[in-house]
């Protein structure tokens, strides 16, 4: 047949002659023959020869031409090898850039089918392979994946960044090692444990700078496993170490954010003006188990007992026997919660606005629209409404917790101007919160300018200074990690590329729909 057009459209089938092709069965099936004069070599002593010994068919795949799945019927030569020394009597040939030893797909199908298997893994791999013509089960493709070496360095990067990542949210969590230099995946781990990363980090030696976050299991496995490098608190958990402290710390403060103009100081409390009302179905049951509670206490039972006896969980219990009375146990509730009356302020407000200004009856509304709070709260809501009517603007309430900490925490250069005003309203409301943003501020001035040598002892112990709680404990834990926080906050490496590794691997674990088995990742990830 005319062999000119073929061999510039199959330019693997080169080195074959090619003697008929044909459509059998939707396949594009392809006869072909190797030279009888061809020399092929060995592969044990890699001497050429061309003698035969016997010819055989193989057929293997063949990427689709024009979306048809082709095969390709090859009929290939044994040859001896003449080498006198060499153990092998004969061999299978193998024709360059078309066959491969062992292999049921010529060479140009397999870059293919591996390279999606690269991108893509399992099923999703599988379906892109049907499309392009070859049908291959996804469990075909995760070998084929497996079966690619892999390349990873006998030695460590010079500066190692180390992460963790969940392969399964809150149950498997492996880490991922990456080449801060390079940014790319030098390897994955199958937990996240100082033993594992110590192992690693022994076997691969010649890590000078690793950049982990703060203390906990990769502290004590980089200090284990590479006694010499520098350990460095990475600065994008140092920020959210100082964001959960912020988090925290406004949502405990928003409570009293709006302060009492300087002539009030807590007033004694008037006792209650009007009849009590009756108790909301919730009260009547706590009030039924703290006596219940109490009373088993008085005849010398304990947590375990009076948890088995009242059918409670014994965390209630402890909570019933803390409060001395059904009183002190309801305000400990209502402290647990404090946005109750919050998230009614903006009914009681615009009530307020419409004329009601009566405690009373303020909270007898809210009672009948199955709202427990007592009357005392709502009074005290209406005697601050009183003394700071609501402005025209907004509601007087307090501005949730949620927009206020992403205020605090975004950048002040790029600071939409209602979060401007949001910052300037909550740091008059509350003198506390003003020292939370002026902490936040030193902080990200530190890190941005590198400044943690000069600047961290100062900043820490504005810290432990602030009477802010959640920032003092934040304070303790960097002293206990202080060089590594320092050079964190010094040092130019940060978990930039880390992260966007991380998310890396989130996307290839969605695509590989759950089968996302940690060898499949690591070949994934440390494919250049
Ligand atoms: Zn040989």
């Amino acid at each position: 047949m005319d062999v000119e057009p073929l061999c510039l459209l199959l330019p693997h089938l080169a080195a074959v002659e090619v003697q008929r092709v044909a459509l059998v069965g939707g396949v594009i099936r392809i006869e072909a023959r190797t030279r009888d004069d061809a020399a092929a070599q060995c592969p044990d002593c890699g001497t050429p020869s061309a003698r035969a010994h016997s010819r055989y068919q193989r057929h293997p795949a063949d990427t689709a031409i024009g979306g048809q799945p082709v095969a390709i019927d090859l009929s290939a030569r044994r040859l001896f090898c003449d080498n006198s020394v060499c153990p092998r009597h004969s061999f299978a040939e193998q024709v360059d850039g078309l066959t491969l030893r062992y292999s049921r797909r010529t060479t140009g199908l397999l870059e293919v089918v591996r390279a999606v298997a690269i991108a893509l893994a399992g099923r999703a791999g599988s379906r892109l392979m049907a499309v392009l013509g070859s049908v291959l089960s996804r469990t075909t493709m995760v070998n084929l994946l497996l079966a690619l070496p892999t390349a990873r360095p006998a030695c460590a990067p010079r500066v190692l960044g180390v992460d963790d990542f969940a392969l399964r949210k809150r149950y498997v969590y492996g880490t991922i090692l990456i080449d801060m230099e390079s940014g790319e995946v030098v390897d994955v781990l199958s937990d996240r444990t100082g033993d594992t990363l110590a192992a690693w980090l022994t076997a691969h030696p010649g890590t000078e700078i690793i950049c982990r976050d703060r203390a906990g299991a990769y502290a004590d496995g980089a200090t284990r496993g590479a006694p010499g490098a520098l350990q460095i608190a990475d600065r994008w958990h140092l920020w959210k170490n100082l964001a959960d402290a912020v988090d925290a710390t406004t949502r405990r403060l928003r409570p009293r954010w709006t302060p009492p103009p300087p002539d009030a100081d807590p007033a004694p409390e008037e006792p209650d003006a009007w009849p009590a009302r009756p108790d909301p179905p919730i009260v009547l049951r706590h009030r039924e188990r703290h006596a219940a509670v109490h009373a088993l206490m008085t005849r010398g039972a304990g947590v375990t007992r009076i948890a088995a006896e009242l059918r409670l969980d014994p965390k209630t219990v402890r909570k019933f026997m803390r409060a001395d009375t059904i009183e002190d146990f309801l305000a400990t509730a209502r402290g647990e919660r404090p946005q109750n009356l919050d998230r009614h302020a903006e009914y009681l407000v615009t009530r307020f606005n419409e004329g009601c200004t009566r405690a009373d009856i303020l909270h007898a509304e809210l009672t009948a629209q199955g709202v427990h709070v007592s009357s005392r709260t709502v009074r005290r809501f209406v005697q601050r409404l009183r003394r700071e009517p609501p402005t025209t603007t907004g509601t007087g309430v307090a501005p949730k917790a949620t927009a206020v900490i992403k205020a605090l925490l975004s950048h002040p250069d790029g600071r939409a101007e209602e979060d401007n005003l949001l910052v300037k309203e909550v740091c008059t409301r509350s003198l506390e919160m003003e020292t939370v943003h002026s902490l936040i501020g030193g902080f990200a001035t530190m890190m941005q300018n590198r400044w943690g040598i000069t600047h961290l002892d100062a900043w820490l112990a504005r810290c432990e200074n602030s009477g802010l709680p959640e920032l003092e404990t934040l304070a303790r834990g960097l002293r206990q990690d202080q060089e590594a926080v320092r050079a964190g906050l010094s040092l130019e490496w940060n978990s930039g590329k880390v992260e966007g590794n991380v998310n890396r691997l989130k996307m290839l674990k969605r695509q590989t729909y759950g089968r996302a088995r940690l060898a499949v990742l690591a070949k994934h990830v440390t494919q250049p």
